[in-house]
């Protein structure tokens, strides 16, 4: 079976998707994106991912002819021809094709793609023994809080990383932690306070970052929303990371030291928990 995608409203074989030279997300980055979690059949939170991709497109100035419900059924049809149950589909918007200008243009048609992919399963000894991190300065703009499909620099920092030898990158801006490459970042402190960055305009507002706190709130853990630094980060007794593909990623050593014992952490794996079961609850 040949696997279809998504382009300006047609359903289409994925190798002949193509869009035009000119298009302002290939020139200048001018486009924004989502992803969503499909779990058997459903799309997970996906009232809040279409707030996010709308509030993304608010603040570019891209306005897009389609409703929060032609999305949905359009994402729906997709994964239905792919045979997909499970999986996540990537939403990109830019704002289209026109003559080469750096002032944006007016008036030009959206370019809306979606493609769909399966997403990796991890199994309890992976999520047990968890991630390498590497804290680096955080060099990305200043508005990370669109979903901008400039990515760049994540991408440079995860890479820089990884030819370190290690499987993330923590951003550090100022002595404080932003979030990593492509997901948020949770502490858990020596009294099991929970911590993540307060939303900014440093950090993307993650979907999987806001499920969690809702989670850590109905299991009476205690969360906060403050300023985390290194020393702090190093000192902690759990590490772990959010985001919609990967969910719940223990990061157990940070810049080469040990994160508590090593292992997935005690509350990470309640959250883990706690998180399968929201998405088995949903189910019919
Ligand atoms: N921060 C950044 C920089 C990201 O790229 C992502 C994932 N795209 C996230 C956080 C996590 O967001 P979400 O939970 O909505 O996937």
């Amino acid at each position: 079976m040949s696997r279809i995608s998504f382009l300006n409203g047609y359903f289409i074989n994925h190798d002949q998707a193509m869009i035009h030279i000119e298009d302002r997300g290939m020139q200048f980055a001018d486009g924004i994106y989502e992803v969503i979690l499909f779990h058997n059949n459903r799309l997970i939170d996906n009232q809040w991912h279409l707030e996010r991709l709308f509030r993304s497109l608010n603040e570019i100035s891209i306005q897009l002819p389609y409703s929060h419900e032609q999305i949905t059924t359009a994402c729906l049809d997709l994964f239905k021809q792919n045979i997909l149950v499970n999986g996540s589909v990537y939403l990109q918007i830019t704002r289209g094709n026109a003559t080469r200008n750096q002032l944006i243009p007016k008036g030009i048609t959206p370019t809306v793609i979606m493609t769909v992919s399966s997403v990796k399963h991890f199994t309890e000894n992976e999520l047990d023994a968890g991630i390498s991190a590497i804290t680096m300065e955080d060099i990305r703009w200043q508005r990370c809080d669109i979903k901008s499909i400039g990515l760049l620099a994540s991408s440079l920092c995860k890479q820089k990383a990884a030819d370190l030898g290690y499987a993330e990158a923590i951003f550090v801006r100022k002595d404080k932690i932003t979030e990593c490459t492509f997901s948020n970042l949770f502490i858990v402190d020596s009294i099991d306070n929970l911590i993540t960055k307060p939303l900014d305009n440093f950090i993307l507002s993650g979907i999987t970052r806001r499920r969690v706190i809702e989670l850590a709130k109905q299991l009476n853990i205690k969360i906060i929303e403050e300023e985390i630094d290194t020393t702090q980060l190093l000192a902690a007794k759990e590490v772990f990371s959010t985001s919609t593909t990967l969910l719940i990623r223990p990061i157990t050593s940070v810049n080469g030291q040990l994160i508590g014992n090593g292992k997935c952490g005690k509350i990470t794996w309640q959250l883990i928990h706690a998180y399968q079961n929201f998405l088995n609850i949903l189910e019919d």
